[in-house]
């Protein structure tokens, strides 16, 4: 699949549309869900062009996968659900179709706040 530079967090990268952002460095944009499923419901996004994970790990440099691992960290540590400071959370990331990702641009959610809950449904 190629990148389509309409998706919505493409537009959000580009400040064309708003977000309730909670951190951003060179490598990551972290945004408030604006529709969340949990008590704390974030997403954490590459600024790079990427698809989804497949796309991700083939594509993006060492440096990137780095800095979006890392990312995820500074969010969950800002947000206090860092296990040094919180009780934990859950990342999840949908791949395509049977993943039922929405949005083709890569992104991962971290939920917590509360016990997340059943795994799948
Ligand atoms: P997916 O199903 O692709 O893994 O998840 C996409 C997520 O993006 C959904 O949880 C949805 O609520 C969220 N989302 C969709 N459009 C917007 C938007 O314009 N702003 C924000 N903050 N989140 C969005």
């Amino acid at each position: 699949m190629t990148y389509d530079d309409n998706n919505i967090f493409a537009k959000i990268l580009r400040n064309e549309i708003p977000c309730n952002k909670i951190y951003e460095d060179e490598f990551v944009l972290s945004f408030y869900d604006i529709n969340p499923q949990k008590k704390i419901h974030v997403l954490v996004i590459p600024k790079g062009k990427y698809v989804d994970l497949d796309d991700f790990s083939v594509n993006a440099s060492s440096e990137e996968m780095v800095g979006l691992l890392k990312g995820i960290n500074k969010v969950a540590k800002k947000l206090k659900i860092s296990v040094d400071i919180g009780k934990g959370y859950r990342v999840l990331a949908n791949i395509s179709e049977h993943g039922g990702q929405e949005v083709p641009h890569l992104h991962f959610h971290l939920f917590g706040g509360e016990r997340v809950g059943k795994m799948v449904e």
